[in-house]
């Protein structure tokens, strides 16, 4: 028996070997990663990672022993380079590890800034591996003035431990706002104020002309006419799912790999799970890129393979660190056209309505909000948002 084989060692490839065994299967488990070291979670490394308030072996999501004691075969600094799928094999440069059934957990990779720009200058920095924060850290001394493109999470976050180390910073963001494509403008504009306060300019609706600098960068022209200078830059400019090898296999391609409702390539013996996945939600194709989808549906890609035959079910949730300010997502606000606010103390949360239906919300260092709604959304259940706007109301009765 060849067994089973993972391609691609983070947060779904991890969690998809360990529920394999939790789930007692015995036979053959390799899971086989690029970075040379064991899986690790990537959320500290924009948080308390890069400020240095981290150590590097509480990253990893498991100690190294734990592989070898479930006899998972871990394969570090070994980057797949091709999949035979009708031989039903991967190939590792000439080395060939055949499967009865394979999974692909390839992530994502960051889109970089043009070469042609300035993109490949010196101290032009990408926030995904370990590797790229090991590599910026040393620039991140009290005084420096960093440019970071993109108004994301990503950036946020990044220009957050910048500003709390003493940096100068600037943040740009082409679209007209800063999280347009994962916020509200409610939930933006609280974030915005929040940099404002820390000393962050946030430019919006100002794009990246191009990075100036001999080798390596020391300015940055912007698409408004204007320039500033800066010591160096991240780009937060969001992710591309990590699916060439998949598409060389001949797997069908829709916004990453296409998976259908039990996580299932076009190819019967392939699941995919994580970043590089897409699958149908209410009618779209998404992927969601975030540590619970890749967990959850990595577990639903063991279960299936095992012959649970049973389809995944999404509950999208995510988090994001900003100062002294946490801010919990419950659901998908896509297609809301109500917003209720809800102000309690210092615990902030906006839900999101389409017509009756609730949708998704916004927490901001509001626990209980944030796990009132995630419940809510669980049982299919529409809060009252007159309710809600009563900070008198106490949360857990709308689960009643
Ligand atoms: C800086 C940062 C902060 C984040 N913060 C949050 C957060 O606060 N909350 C949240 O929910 N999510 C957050 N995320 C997103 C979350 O980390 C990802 O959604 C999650 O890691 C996806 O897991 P994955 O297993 O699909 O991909 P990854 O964890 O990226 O793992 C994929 C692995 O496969 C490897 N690989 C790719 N191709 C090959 C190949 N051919 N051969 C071998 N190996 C290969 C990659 O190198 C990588 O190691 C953050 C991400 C980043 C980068």
């Amino acid at each position: 028996m060849a067994g089973i084989v993972v391609v691609g060692a983070g947060q779904a490839g991890s969690s998809l070997v360990a529920k394999l065994r939790v789930l007692g299967y015995s036979g053959d488990v390799t899971l086989i990663g690029d970075e040379p070291v064991p899986p690790y979670q990537r959320p500290p490394l924009s948080k308390a990672y890069l400020m240095g308030k981290m150590e590097l072996e509480r990253l990893f999501l498991r100690p190294e022993a734990y592989y070898g004691e479930h006899n998972i075969t871990l394969r570090t600094g070994a980057p797949v380079t091709r999949i035979d799928a009708a031989a039903k094999t991967v190939w590792l440069g000439d080395e060939a590890i055949a499967y009865d059934q394979l999974a692909l957990t390839t992530g994502a990779e960051p889109r970089q800034l043009p070469a042609a720009i300035g993109g490949d200058l010196g101290g032009v920095y990408a926030v995904r591996r370990l590797s790229d924060i090991d590599a910026m850290s040393a620039e991140f001394v009290a005084g420096r003035r960093v440019l970071i493109v993109g108004g994301g999470y990503i950036g946020l976050e990044a220009a957050a431990v910048a500003a709390q180390k003493g940096l100068t910073v600037t943040v740009i963001e082409a679209a007209p706002r800063i999280l347009g494509r994962v916020a509200s403008a409610e939930t933006a504009d609280f974030m915005r104020d929040l940099h404002s306060s820390h000393g962050v300019t946030i430019r919006e609706g100002v794009g990246l002309a191009r990075l100036t600098g001999d080798g390596r960068v020391s300015g940055a022209e912007l698409a408004d006419g204007s320039s500033l200078a800066v010591d160096f830059v991240i780009a937060g400019i969001g992710i591309n799912p990590a699916s060439a090898l998949a598409e060389g296999a001949g797997l069908t391609m829709d916004n990453g790999i296409a998976v259908d409702d039990h996580n299932r390539t076009s190819d019967p013996a392939i699941f995919a799970a994580g970043d590089c996945a897409s699958f149908d939600y209410k009618g779209s194709r998404i992927r969601l890129e975030s540590v619970q989808n890749a967990i959850d549906q990595a577990e639903s890609v063991a279960a299936n393979m095992l012959g649970a035959d049973k389809p995944y079910a999404p509950m999208p949730w995510f988090w994001s660190d900003q100062y002294d300010v946490k801010l919990q997502i419950a659901g998908l606000n896509t297609g809301y056209n109500r917003i209720v606010t809800r102000l309690a103390g210092s615990a902030r949360s906006h839900w999101y309505y389409a017509g009756d239906t609730f949708l998704a919300v916004d927490a901001m260092n509001d626990p209980r909000g944030y796990m009132v709604g995630k419940r809510l959304l669980e049982q299919g259940k529409n809060p009252d948002p007159a309710a809600l706007e009563n900070p008198e109301t106490d949360l857990k009765s709308l689960l009643k």
